[in-house]
């Protein structure tokens, strides 16, 4: 009989294959208008153009005196102050030849003038000004629309709203935004070993540990978590907590995907209507994984092992809600690094090693940061990235260069770079 074509090895993606079935099967979100205050961080659902220039008048770059620069073509010059103009007040006098203007950053040029001397090149005496230093016609003036055209596109659809975004939309006059939703995503986890951390007893339990994990990393990608506390394995109870999780915009279950004989998640979801996209990737640690569909939302059936959720989270959970958020950069830098020492591993899985990183004689280096068994969280919390080792490749020496995902970084690219 021939081999079925469902065994594992001949189901199983690598993680690039499985990063493109994963991004090419969601669907973006809605948006919703929130005032400037609560923009931060949230996500451009719309084209945000000049409406008017910034800034609207012509005005002056320094504090000194506003004059008509043909007046001071000799110096010293001698004028006559007429009129004192702060930022803020627009001037009423008009500047005739041999008048000047006290004038303060950022207040409008009067009619008359062309040139604004500054104030370390004059000296003042009463209501006369002598000037040392000539200027030319437009100096230390800020045209109007310096700034900003109208019309010009200050940011496409897609752009996080980071400070200085914010502050122009001030600038133009906006108190609301359009921003894309932020996506609920519910998190289950299962097993019947697991308890809540403030029901820790020595009777061979363990604290879901996954669940505050997975939240916390919601949180960092700016998605809402709603957690549906632990089923256990039973069929049952899962798929009550799979319909309940409908709700949100995407689901995450931990634990229950594998092969064991209490691994529910599959055929529950199966069961459900599920559309089974993808499971199992060649990578470690998170070899099984299930990616399905169900009613019109991404569900991620994470493994249990503790750096298995995370790092499946970080590859694949991670880009697929920013996609949904309408983020066009969806990846985490990659840097390269020297490695420090040897990293040795049979081939057809490409593995994500934690390393922990620092600069030695002007180059970076990467050192595992510890145990690197996928039940082993101490690496992963010590660890500043996962180093990237091919699927193919089975021994790379010390000293040589690999790819490091930078995991707490916020400098995030439109490429994944592994
Ligand atoms: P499973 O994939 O269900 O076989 O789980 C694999 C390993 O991960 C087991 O040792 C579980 O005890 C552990 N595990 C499963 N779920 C969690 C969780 N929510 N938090 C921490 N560890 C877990
Ligand atoms: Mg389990």
């Amino acid at each position: 009989m021939r081999e079925s074509s469902s065994t594992p090895e001949r189901t199983s993606v690598s993680v690039s294959e499985a990063r493109d079935i994963i991004l090419a099967a969601l669907v973006p979100l809605g948006s919703e208008t929130v005032g400037l205050a609560e923009a931060t961080g949230r996500v451009l659902a719309e084209s945000v153009r000049a409406t008017h220039p910034i800034p609207p008048l012509e005005n002056s770059a320094m504090d000194g005196y506003a004059l008509r620069a043909e007046d001071v073509a000799r110096t010293p010059a001698e004028l006559l102050v007429v009129d004192e103009i702060p930022a803020g007040r627009f001037p009423t006098l008009k500047l005739g030849p041999g008048e000047a203007a006290r004038i303060l950053t950022g207040a409008p040029l009067p009619e008359g003038a062309d040139a604004v001397v500054m104030q370390e090149d004059t000296e003042r005496q009463a209501d006369r000004v002598t000037v040392f230093r000539g200027v030319a016609a437009g100096a230390n003036l800020r045209a109007a629309g310096c700034d900003v055209q109208p019309g010009v596109e200050i940011a496409p659809p897609g752009t996080l709203l980071h400070p200085a975004l914010v502050g122009m939309l001030a600038a133009l006059g906006r108190t609301q935004i359009r921003v894309v939703v932020r996506p609920q995503v519910a998190i289950l986890a299962t097993g019947d070993e697991l308890v809540e951390p403030d029901q820790l007893e020595n009777d061979g339990r363990i604290v879901t540990s996954n669940s505050y994990g997975l939240q916390a990393a919601l949180q960092e990608v700016g998605a809402v978590p709603v957690y549906l506390g632990i089923a256990p394995d039973e069929p049952e109870a899962i798929a009550a907590s799979f319909q309940e999780a409908l709700r949100c915009d995407a689901v995450i279950s931990t634990g229950g995907v594998s092969v064991g004989d209490r691994d529910w998640i599959k055929q529950v979801l199966a069961e459900l209507g599920g559309d089974m996209r993808l499971w199992r990737v060649r990578m470690k640690p998170g070899a099984p994984i299930a990616f399905v569909t169900l009613a019109g939302r991404p569900v991620f059936g994470l493994p249990g092992n503790p750096v298995s959720t995370l790092v499946t989270f970080e590859q694949f959970v991670r880009p697929a809600l920013l996609a949904m958020m309408g983020r066009r950069e969806r990846f985490r830098p990659v840097v390269q690094a020297r490695l420090c020492e040897a990293y040795r591993k049979p081939p057809g899985r490409a593995h994500f090693v934690r390393v922990s990183l620092s600069w030695r004689d002007g180059e970076r280096t990467a050192t595992p940061a510890g145990d690197q068994s996928s039940a082993v969280l101490l690496s992963m919390v010590r660890a500043d990235g996962l180093a990237f080792v091919p699927e193919d490749t089975t021994e790379l020496p010390a000293g040589s260069l690999v790819a490091v995902q930078l995991i707490h970084s916020d400098d995030l690219r439109e490429e994944p770079g592994l």
